[in-house]
């Protein structure tokens, strides 16, 4: 099987500068999460750095890869606005470079060549658990093959890909002006963790856990990935069924059964606060026809 691809989009020089801030930054954060040696992490910091971590968490697993790249629902724009702001404080990069990235070099040609960051190509084993995890964010494989016209036609979208670093910026100052040095810390810290979140997504849901649904791929469903990355972790479901705004689906004794998935109890409440709509789930029908029959569950 042949496979074409990298056929790279010429980038502006200061497109791609721009873009090469993100990786520098995520290796800053690593650093300066060490200063907690030194000063301590009081509870205080702690929280902080825990409330952050998990309101970037849901920003980007909502609102960047449910709603942006899988269209599993949608909102007003403004929400979707605000909602990409705060993801991109993560220091994961713009919008325009996520989906470039998750659809075009990653389901598409998913543990194939062509694939972004797979754990099984062109790696295996510990090195291809390393190159999933952060070796392909450092290399030239970084730069999207090509930016997803959708997103780059809605201006402020492409704006806050194109300046993606100034919200993780502020967002630590912030934290430095509150809190000095410890505090600087504590949101290094929690902003490597979540890196390594959204990378667990990546790596181990391609290597560890339950293939209940069929899929050309070797996605799994994790529970450890599901509750560090709020219901991300469900990853044989996802690529079994892209669109669904729920992952929390498995096979037990030949039924449906749902597993806690708290993305999806968000776009619920978005819902209901009337920011969500045309929420998009599978029938249990449906699901049952993507069962794997070689799974324990399914007997
Ligand atoms: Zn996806
Ligand atoms: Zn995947």
């Amino acid at each position: 099987m042949t496979h074409v691809y990298r056929v790279q989009q010429q980038y502006h020089p200061l497109v791609a500068l721009g873009y090469i801030i993100g990786p520098v930054l995520i290796m800053a954060s690593h650093i300066g999460a060490l200063v907690l040696f030194f000063t301590g992490l009081s509870w205080n910091a702690f929280f902080w750095g825990f409330l952050i971590y998990e309101i970037r968490a849901i920003s980007i697993t909502t609102i960047y890869h449910r709603l942006l790249i899988h269209k599993a629902f949608k909102t007003p724009p403004l929400v979707k606005w605000i909602g990409c702001f705060v993801a991109s404080s993560a220091g994961q990069m713009g919008p325009s470079w996520w989906k470039g990235h998750h659809l075009e070099g990653h389901h598409q040609v998913s543990d194939l060549p062509g694939d972004s960051h797979s754990p099984n190509y062109p790696f295996t084993g510990f090195k291809g658990f390393f190159w999933s995890q952060i070796g392909w964010f450092c290399s030239k494989t970084f730069i999207p093959n090509r930016l997803p016209s959708d997103v780059e036609l809605d201006p402020v979208l492409k704006v806050i890909d194109r300046f993606h670093f100034v919200p993780v910026l502020l967002l630590g100052s912030l934290f430095y002006f509150f809190g000095g040095l410890e505090f600087l810390g504590a949101f290094c810290l929690s902003t490597a963790l979540l890196f390594h979140t959204t990378s667990s997504v990546n790596s181990l849901t391609h290597i560890f856990g339950s293939q209940p649904f069929i899929s050309s791929d070797n996605s799994r469903n994790n529970w450890f990935v599901a509750i560090i990355a709020l219901g991300e972790g469900w990853h044989n479901l996802h690529h079994a069924v892209e669109w669904s705004a729920r992952h929390g689906y498995t096979i037990e004794n030949g039924e449906v059964k749902l597993l806690p998935d708290p993305t999806y109890w968000t776009i619920k409440l978005l819902e209901k606060l009337n920011l969500a709509s045309n929420v998009k789930l599978p029938t249990n029908e449906y699901l049952l026809a993507k069962a794997n029959q070689d799974h324990p569950g399914f007997h």
